[in-house]
């Protein structure tokens, strides 16, 4: 049976190959004759296995030895604290941009670590439907960072373009990792979960300038340099979620091509989608045009039996899985990688489809 894909948030699809692979090799993994499930992580195959994910990571960001690349666990929620707590000291300046629910979860977070917290701006009273303008993000002058969340999953908002910031970027890219290229340049760390565009959930990337990490005697378990020296295996790594992690990297390379060809594929289901938005009298989105996610769109009919009922028709079509938006503010269509442009073409179709069965 070929897997019908979904257009959840999170987790977000894995792509049909890499499902196949997985069950290929579910009971003798690269003829160790185990399941990956079971290889202890001390054996060499599995150590491999880290190097090589680490490595393709590295490659897809194209990091030099400046940087370290970890695999971690706890979720983007526990970089909420575990980045201000290695990249600041407990009086330092540290800037954040409020831009909707996970920015403001990376804010109550910051302040539990750091005593110098400042929203710098906030796109609040625009109901997070538009971003703050770029030009209006001054940081204060020696703040040790400055905190971007570069794809809004809750909003429907995306940061298409970085500030030239003279404070370094510290970016939460859990939602749109991996979907485009994000320059990195002006970034001391970057965080991500899984799972959106790659992974499986189980698995935290974060990749972080060495200069960066200060000395700040935390607990073992918090301290990024516990991870460095121990190779991403400080304590027991999640094996699984790591092979699928590697397997969508390598699908990555192999059916696209590369991340700026996977960023014009976003672009184009985006487009697509946005597009039978705009024609429709139907269906409308309150995200400002400029600032509208690749990832998520958030649109509505503008009622919410209404929107219900169009989920549920998607449904019936085998298009799984049209979210009612957790705010109330109607659906939400994501569109990470493994969703591909047939895919979101089915959902335009059923637009059209539903607004013909109402006429
Ligand atoms: N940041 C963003 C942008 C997210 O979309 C999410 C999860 N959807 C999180 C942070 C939280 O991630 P986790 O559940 O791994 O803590």
């Amino acid at each position: 049976m070929t897997p019908t894909h979904s257009y959840s948030d999170g987790q977000g699809p894995l792509p049909t190959a890499v499902l196949n692979q997985i069950q290929d090799e579910m009971f003798n993994y690269s003829n160790s004759g185990k399941s990956i499930m079971e290889l202890s992580h001390k054996s060499i195959l599995a150590r491999d296995l880290i190097d090589d994910t680490v490595e393709r990571l590295r490659k897809s960001l194209r990091l030099d030895d400046a940087w370290d690349l970890l695999l971690l666990q706890g979720g983007a929620s526990q970089q909420f604290v575990m980045a201000p707590l290695n990249l600041s000291k407990e009086f330092d300046k540290v800037d954040y941009v409020d831009s909707g629910y996970w920015s403001q979860q990376a804010i109550s977070e910051a302040r539990h670590c750091a005593r110098n917290v400042s929203i710098i701006a906030s796109g609040e009273n625009q109901h997070y439907q538009a971003l703050p303008s770029i030009d209006t993000l001054n940081s204060r002058a020696d703040a040790r960072y400055l905190h971007l969340c570069t794809n809004n999953t809750v909003m429907g908002t995306q940061w298409h373009q970085l500030p030239d910031s003279p404070t370094p970027l510290l970016l939460d890219a859990s939602s749109d990792f991996l979907s485009r290229d994000i320059p990195l340049e002006n970034v001391n760390c970057l965080y991500a979960h899984a799972q959106k565009n790659i992974g499986l959930a189980g698995v935290t990337v974060v990749a972080v300038r060495k200069r960066a990490i200060l000395n700040n005697n935390l607990p073992a378990y918090l301290d990024y340099m516990s991870h460095i020296t121990a190779g991403s295996s400080y304590h027991t790594p999640p094996l699984f979620s790591i092979y699928v992690t590697n397997l969508m990297l390598k699908w990555l390379e192999e059916q696209i091509g590369g991340l700026s060809s996977m960023e014009e594929i976003n672009r184009q289901k985006a487009k697509l989608i946005y597009d039978a938005i705009d024609d429709s009298r139907l269906f409308r989105t309150h995200v400002n045009e400029s600032d509208r996610s690749l990832m998520n769109v958030v649109f509505s009919t503008g009622n919410s039996i209404s929107d219900e009922a169009f989920a549920m028709y998607c449904k019936g079509r085998g298009i799984n899985t049209i979210e009612l938006h957790p705010r109330g503010t109607g659906l939400r269509a994501s569109l990470y990688n493994a969703i591909t442009i047939d895919d979101v073409q089915s959902l335009v179709t059923a637009m059209h489809m539903y607004q013909l069965t109402l006429s």
